[in-house]
């Protein structure tokens, strides 16, 4: 699909030069602004007075959720219950300007000049106008906005209007609007809630001058949230009148504009909820966030702001030279990672970030398996919060294990805000048990990257060998002897409920391997905190070498005849589906063709057995790796964004470059490009984080195999030459690489073995870089 908008090539910012309604919804959520909390549609403060089912003014706060019963026509036991929604919250940023009785529009009157900007290392968007009024009043408009990273329940907006042409009346109306719904569901399953109407009910409200409060609760889950704006204004003498209506509170400024002068209002917006402090708590929490905010000022904030973001562009930035749209690509998407992620230890990532209603708001394997090595590598801590995450919801995950008939180990579910299980399909939902080896991987992860031993002590062992047990409840011997995983559905959603998954067993078997060494280990060197963890989770001393058995009788389906990993016991043997005859249009297929109808036939919605051959790379040969591509690329619709970037490295693995670099363009402009046609709902966060490992281990082949870090690189001929960073075990290493050359350089630390092309080689504070021909 060709963009519908075109932004120059920058490689810093996004820019819009015109304001364009075709596009608009769409740039909603590529100028969305966040701070992995509080999350803000790009929409204007002004609002959008087009069509309606052409804007969604959202916003939204990560893990701020609503729950709903699930209704299931035909009921049976133990689906999930419960459905968890993020909530689309008061909007506080909104700011009416009149001209007189004239209300500033962009869709009327006539725009002169008009120019939109998000700037990556500022933080800040930025829309700088000319307008004429259909009266033919004349103002400049510029205004500015950041969500803060060093306070996450603060937003601020400048708001600054110069009459051009006139002298007059001029009311500037700051509105904090509680009257604010979610997306109803319709016939795409990945976007709305089955909710209607309104689900934060009016509690009580606050306005004192230059603060306004509103006080609401959820209906089911029980929260209360307190939304509150404070205002100041510069450049007039204004009187101030505050009114209510229902949930909005409007505080208005009305003053003698003169031409020439410009007139400033600072809005700061702050959201506070009993999902993070008592009741008791919200309102002097409030107060002091937003005195604190004013005391501060807009200028204060916004150098904070540029600040935290110098320091997470020395450690993560990837720099690409030779072409200017990927470059705007990887940064774009490493921005708006760094918006979506929750960096608390009680929130995570959700599909879409804080930028739109697709999938709800659920956090899903897309975590652990694409989103966590881009920040384990780059930002380690807040890999660390994302685990801190999981254990938080440990508990739950047993819960849900007794639920599912298994009497020991824990279960995570598929799909989830605050940990319970919220797949109301379970076919492509529950069934998808990999997502504990997947948690359980990144751990694996995690551990060789930091050889953080407290933390396994902490959280992670009992985790991994709480999910470790689940393998053994749903898995058994079959006559053969082999060790079978029945039932379940791998990361490919058009194909389910079946038996063998390859990618499933595999992982599986790496679990039960890492549960297994980690109570050898553990036993030998912290046998106090081996007895205290065995204790948590009643652990019977058999059963590691039980996990062990089963790993290494696993049964890891391969047909002979085709020299391939099968996806599973039955795949291979169903008709391929109809490619040739399938016409365009029809793609998504879910979209187009009853769940049954797709899983009767090979056909894939994403990377199966190829991500596999990623994640377990030193199991398979290349010779292997080559032909599952070859066989599972010909009937693969990546019909899911998490596709392109796994099938782009597995490519560059096995020398296909061409198409190496042409699924890696799919990821990294996937959502600037709405290749998808849906990000006007929301970014696509695994896609995004898929783009940095199509250059770390894609390109680069970056490899971490029994905690050695490995590259062989290469340069797509389309680049001159790409930089990227790595933290491990305690360094910061830059690998820089151009044609026929690599330079490896140790930027912190003091030592660090790794290989290049199986050479080893060691950087050291005396010797802190090494050059390699490629
Ligand atoms: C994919 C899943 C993914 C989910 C959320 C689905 O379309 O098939 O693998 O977890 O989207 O991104």
């Amino acid at each position: 699909m060709s963009p519908l908008h075109t932004y120059p090539l920058e490689a810093w910012c996004i820019r819009e030069t015109s304001f364009d309604t075709a596009s608009h919804f769409l740039d909603e959520t590529l100028f969305a602004l966040g701070n992995g909390y509080i999350g803000l549609r790009g929409t204007h403060e002004e609002g959008y007075s087009g069509p309606a089912g052409t804007s969604l003014d959202g916003t939204y706060l990560n893990g701020f959720y609503e729950s709903e019963p699930i209704q299931y026509p035909e009921a049976a036991y133990g689906l999930a219950k419960t459905n968890q929604f993020m909530l689309n919250v008061p909007n506080a940023k909104g700011i009416e300007l009149w001209l007189e009785d004239e209300r500033f529009d962009l869709l009327q009157g006539s725009l002169q000049s008009y120019e939109r900007v998000l700037d990556f290392r500022t933080g800040l968007l930025t829309r700088t106008l000319e307008w004429t009024s259909p009266q033919g009043r004349r103002i400049a408009l510029r205004s500015r906005r950041m969500v803060c990273f060093e306070n996450k329940h603060l937003f601020a907006l400048e708001y600054q209007v110069t009459p051009l042409n006139f002298e007059g009346r001029l009311k500037l109306v700051s509105v904090l609007n509680g009257a604010v719904k979610n997306l109803e569901a319709g016939d795409d399953p990945r976007v709305g809630s089955a909710v209607s109407g309104q689900s934060l009910h009016m509690v009580d409200h606050e306005q004192n001058v230059g603060f306004a409060a509103l006080l609401q609760r959820t209906h089911n889950s029980g929260f209360l949230l307190l939304s509150a704006t404070d205002t100041e204004l510069d450049g007039a003498a204004a009187t101030l009148a505050i009114a209510r209506t229902e949930q909005r509170l409007t505080q208005t400024f009305e003053m003698q504009a003169k031409s020439g002068q410009a007139v400033t209002l600072t809005k700061y917006g702050s959201y506070v909820s009993s999902r993070d402090y008592p009741e008791s708590e919200l309102m002097w929490r409030t107060k002091d966030t937003l005195g604190r905010a004013r005391e501060a000022g807009f200028e204060a904030l916004r150098m904070a702001q540029e600040q935290y973001l110098a320091d997470f562009w020395q450690q993560a930035d990837v720099q690409i030279a030779g072409d200017d749209a990927l470059q705007q690509g990887i940064h774009f998407n490493q921005f708006h990672l760094l918006q979506s992620v929750g960096r608390d230890g009680q929130t995570n990532i959700s599909a879409k970030g804080v930028t739109g209603e697709g999938y709800e708001g659920h956090y899903f394997w897309d975590t652990e398996i694409y989103i966590f090595p881009f920040f384990l590598y780059s930002k380690p801590e807040i890999a660390r919060k994302l685990l801190e995450y999981r254990y938080a919801g440990l508990p739950l995950a047993r819960q849900r294990a007794r639920q599912m008939s298994h009497a020991i180990g824990a279960l995570y579910p598929w799909r989830t805000i605050a940990g319970e299980e919220c797949s109301a399909y379970f076919p492509a939902g529950t069934a998808q048990y990999h997502i504990n080896a997947d948690i359980a991987y990144s751990i694996k992860l995690y551990m060789e990257a930091t050889g953080d031993d407290e933390y396994l002590l902490k959280h992670g062992a009992e985790i991994v060998m709480e999910t470790a047990r689940i393998w053994m409840g749903i898995g058994s011997y079959d006559r053969e002897g082999r060790f079978c995983i029945n039932q379940v559905t791998g990361p490919d959603e058009y194909t389910a409920l079946v038996n063998n998954n390859y990618y499933t067993n595999a992982m599986a078997q790496m679990h039960l391997n890492f549960a297994a060494s980690i109570a050898e280990r553990l036993a030998q060197e912290y046998p106090a905190e081996f007895e205290r963890i065995s204790g948590l989770a009643a652990l019977d001393a058999n059963e590691p070498a039980a996990w062990r058995r089963a790993a290494s009788l696993m049964h890891l389906p391969y047909d002979d005849a085709l020299q391939i990993h099968a996806q599973d016991d039955s795949f291979l043997s169903k008709k391929v589906w109809d490619f040739a005859n399938t016409p365009k249009e029809n793609y998504p297929l879910l979209l187009n063709y009853h769940p049954m109808v797709i899983y009767r036939h090979q056909v894939c919605k994403q990377a199966d057995v190829v991500l596999a051959l990623l994640l377990l790379s030193d199991q398979f040969t290349l010779e292997d790796k080559r032909r599952d591509f070859d066989y599972y690329e010909a009937v693969t619709t990546h019909d899911s964004s998490l596709s392109s970037c796994i099938f782009s490295i597995i490519a560059a693995e096995v020398g296909y470059h061409d198409k190496a670099y042409d699924y890696f363009m799919e990821t990294a402009r996937l959502d600037l490009d709405d290749t998808h046609g849906n990000t006007h709902y929301g970014v696509h966060t695994a896609a995004m984080a898929g783009t940095w490992m199509g250059v770390a281990y894609g390109f680069a082949g970056m490899r971490v195999v029994n905690g050695e870090l490995h590259f062989a690189p290469m340069v797509p001929k389309q680049w001159q030459h790409y930089t990227f960073k790595i933290h491990f075990q305690g360094t910061l290493l830059e690998v820089h690489v151009e044609p026929g050359r690599v330079d490896y350089r140790l930027l912190q630390g003091e030592v660090l073995d790794f290989s290049h092309r199986g050479e080893a080689l060691a950087l050291t504070l005396s010797a802190p870089s090494q050059s390699r021909a490629i």
